[in-house]
């Protein structure tokens, strides 16, 4: 199997948490930090009308330094969002305030502009001791898309299922009349005539769920249910386009149609959903297993090997666990200019500090070392992967695989183009 776009999307999507974790930890000296969405479809004019108002609500903050923090804020966020002519396709988001560095009177003005992967649905704009990620952090948790489909003889309705929300595409009626004859018609025309409307029926509704699960981004499959067997006819017989028919998961028994049978079946579906999810991280790392059981020299891992095969440009696939929380620390000396770096535990990061103070330098012997960068080692290798066309998928620990990559291999494998020395 080769890796597809959504390994890519696992990527923008680790890169984004981190973002939003590296944000959700900044806090302001009080309430003057500002968060903004901005929908797609919202003019931008208006939206800087908007934040003219709040500017001129905020000259009547008591305290001067949380006004002049507040105002400074809006500002700044102004010119940033003066730079769109109009939001981007899926809309825009900024948070902007003064966070303190080292105590009272260290703030320093921040701001981030961010596209978000789906269109954001609802102007909102805050000025909080905290920022407000929590929108964003729910497209990276629904990320996958879901079609379905609840079929009986008398209505059917399409909806699309993100996480926890749903939306209805269309819903249909059969027109077709119930089991039971009017007088005077003979039983079999009767049943003939049931039997074609059905037919009729299935083939509409068959060719509007392709069309309308064919819009829905990254739609991952598609559950038909129902009371009774005609969801059964429906999926086995030919009206279902055989694309949609390869991505159906599941026929589940409903006690409901419409709405309701759509609630009931988002319920009912919640392992199977969870197994799709991760259908594709487990399959990746089962590659890189087999590799390695089948000792085909394509199968790598451990920070140093991957690295040097990365940099090499033979890596068709860099594993990492969303897990690993390493940082590749560079150290300088002040006085001889010498370098050396080392991988620590982030939550090591303070002590390494304190110990780095205490160590003198190996070539001149002085204690003037210092931290001069830190990288997350999952951001590097990344880097150098994008650099070297290598495909990328960053896997979570929610599988037996996931744990294993993490546990078994030190979060960080690889599978080789070819075999190489
Ligand atoms: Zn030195």
């Amino acid at each position: 199997m080769s890796p597809s776009s959504t390994t890519q999307d696992s990527v923008l999507r680790f890169k984004l948490k981190r973002t939003l974790e590296m944000l959700a930890a900044k806090e302001g000296r009080g309430t003057e930090l500002i968060t903004l969405y901005v929908p797609p479809e919202r003019r931008i004019h208006e939206v800087m009308a908007n934040l003219r108002e709040e500017y001129g609500t905020a000259s009547n903050i008591k305290s001067r330094t949380t006004r002049k923090n507040v105002q400074e804020a809006i500002e700044k966020t102004s010119q940033r969002l003066k730079l769109f002519k109009e939001p981007p396709k899926n809309g825009l988001v900024i948070f902007c305030g003064a966070i303190p560095r080292d105590g009272p009177g260290t703030e320093k003005m921040e701001v981030y502009v961010l596209e978000p992967p789906e269109p954001i649905n609802v102007y909102f704009y805050r000025c909080d001791a905290k920022f407000h990620i929590e929108p964003l952090m729910a497209m990276i948790r629904e990320r996958d898309a879901y079609g379905v489909v609840v079929i009986d003889s008398s209505e059917a309705v399409v909806a699309a299922v993100r996480g926890q929300r749903m939306e209805v595409l269309q819903q249909f009626t059969s027109g077709i009349p119930g089991k039971h004859r009017a007088g005077g018609q003979s039983a079999r025309r009767f049943e003939r005539i049931r039997e074609q409307a059905m037919n009729d029926y299935f083939r509409r509704v068959g060719a509007h769920v392709f069309d309308l699960l064919g819009k829905v981004p990254g739609l991952k499959g598609l559950i038909v249910g129902g009371p009774g067997p005609t969801k059964h006819d429906f999926v086995e017989g030919d009206y279902l386009n055989y694309m949609l028919k390869e991505k159906l998961l599941a026929t589940i028994d409903t006690s409901y149609v419409g709405e309701q049978g759509v609630d009931e079946i988002i319920l009912k579906s919640q392992e199977v959903l969870r197994g799709v999810r991760y259908l594709e991280e487990k399959q990746l790392v089962q590659k890189f297993l087999y590799e390695i059981g089948h000792e085909t020299g394509l199968g790598v891992y451990g920070e140093t090997q991957v690295r040097k095969y990365l940099n090499a440009g033979v890596v068709d696939l860099l594993l990492v666990s969303e897990k690993l929380n390493i940082l590749h620390v560079y150290v300088k000396c002040k006085n001889c200019a010498a370098t050396e770096d080392s991988l620590i535990p982030q939550a090591g990061f303070v002590k390494f500090e304190q110990d780095l103070m205490a160590t003198t330098c190996k070539k001149c012997n002085s204690a003037a070392l210092y931290v001069e960068d830190t990288k997350d080692l999952v951001d590097e290798l990344i880097d150098i992967a994008d650099k070297q066309n290598a495909n990328v998928a960053v896997i979570s620990t929610e599988t037996d695989e996931g744990v294993m990559l993490k546990d078994s291999f030190g979060g960080i494998a690889a599978i080789l183009r070819y075999k190489a020395s």
